[in-house]
């Protein structure tokens, strides 16, 4: 049996690059707390993305809780309900009440042109997530947000790098979050960001992710503990240096998915706008009801041959039974995003997967297309292949 090939497989630089910083932390003994490989990685990074401040996380879910608590929102927050569940945790775990708007079908965005109906006296923010890398319409929520006052916070977890005319889209927004986990673009294992504008929010920021102090016997806030440690912030300075190569390949490989896959009938690839450089964190394809296969068969038919895709975001934030009592959350309400979810399938893109490997990918979604393009007339029942 061939070997197994999932979503995702992280960047891992060459072990002996990490061991001096190893040797480094023994010698000095300061483990956390801000200590020298975490000022450098704040620097490096904030220049690396074309960003004014920077504030390590240990997570990208502490970076949205502490982003939402630096800005005091409160009440109701408009978001996505086409995302990772964490986006709209971090509503609930500071008392917030998620409000999910229907997404654009071209990019799997919070559509703009649906927030409006939505404010209301209690809305304070709009949450919405630039979904695989591919950047939302920001100028458009901006104008929602300034007519409205209200702040806007961008889970950019899959934006590390994305640029928009020239301009990180880092900088878009309030604030803006980063996750480093492991299946992210650029990791340290766990970790994350909060991009931010100025120098006096930074300063709040990373009072609240110290408990909230600021000197020895002064606390200002209920902060929480949220800091990168001094090994995940060495193992960010190395990942560094191998990044450039690391997005060069994620392009190499989805252009030769796009190659292969683009006359494929019933499957719906892809892209970034002319003006938008891409990061190409994930391959989402979307299966159409005109592909001879349903997506779950599709899917299932992968992971008989070891390839492990993944749904991503199915089953929607929306459907789980801490937010399907919201009125919002109703389907009715988010038509284009229930109908994306039944269609999504995230194939595997990593810098060193194989070419022999996406080729078998490939070869699988072919074989269903090629094989019942001569049996028009059958109803289709692949559960297996040989
Ligand atoms: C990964 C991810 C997060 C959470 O980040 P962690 O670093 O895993 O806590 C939040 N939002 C989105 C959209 C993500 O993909």
């Amino acid at each position: 049996m061939s070997d197994n090939v999932y979503v995702t497989s992280p960047l891992l630089p060459p072990l002996e690059e990490f061991l001096p910083y190893l040797e480094k932390i023994w010698q000095n003994r300061i483990l956390t707390n801000g200590g020298e490989f975490h000022q450098q990685l704040e620097a490096a990074l904030a220049e690396y993305l074309g960003v004014e401040h920077l504030c390590l996380f240990s997570n990208g879910t502490l970076a949205l809780l502490t982003a939402l608590q630096a800005l005091r929102i409160r009440g109701e927050v408009i978001t996505t309900p086409y995302s990772f569940v964490a986006t709209s945790h971090s509503l609930l775990w500071n008392g917030l009440t998620p409000v999910f708007a229907d997404i654009d079908p071209i990019t799997c965005n919070i559509d703009p042109s649906k927030i409006e109906s939505l404010i209301t006296p209690a809305t304070s923010a709009i949450l919405p997530v630039h979904c695989y890398g591919i950047p939302c319409d920001v100028d458009a929520i901006q104008k929602i947000a300034d007519a409205w006052g209200l702040k806007v916070i961008y889970d950019a977890a899959h934006a590390f790098g994305v640029k928009k005319q020239g301009q990180s889209v880092l900088n878009c927004g309030d604030l803006s979050i980063l996750s480093f986990h492991a299946t992210k673009v650029f990791n340290t294992f766990e970790g994350g960001a909060i991009i931010c504008p100025d120098a006096r929010m930074k300063q709040r920021i990373d009072y609240l992710k110290n408990f909230g102090f600021a000197g020895e016997t002064t606390v200002v806030a209920p902060g929480i503990n949220a800091k990168m440690n001094e090994v995940q912030a060495a193992f960010g300075l190395v990942q560094l240096q191998h990044i450039d190569g690391a997005l060069a390949s994620r392009k190499a490989i989805y252009e030769r998915y796009c190659e292969l896959l683009q006359s494929i009938e019933g499957v719906s690839l892809f892209s970034a706008p002319d003006n938008v450089e891409w990061n190409y964190a994930y391959f989402p394809i979307l299966v159409d009801t005109t592909f001879p296969i349903s997506r779950d068969c599709l899917y299932d038919m992968l992971k008989a041959q070891n390839i492990y895709a993944r749904r991503y975001f199915y089953p929607l934030i929306s459907s789980f039974s801490m937010y399907r009592h919201l009125p919002s959350a109703s389907p009715d309400n988010l038509p284009v995003a229930d109908s994306i979810s039944q269609k999504i399938l995230c194939l595997p893109i990593y810098p060193d997967l194989s070419v022999s490997d996406q080729k078998r990918v490939v070869d699988i979604i072919s074989q269903c297309d090629a094989h019942m393009a001569h049996q028009p007339s059958s109803t289709p029942v692949i559960g297996e292949v040989a």
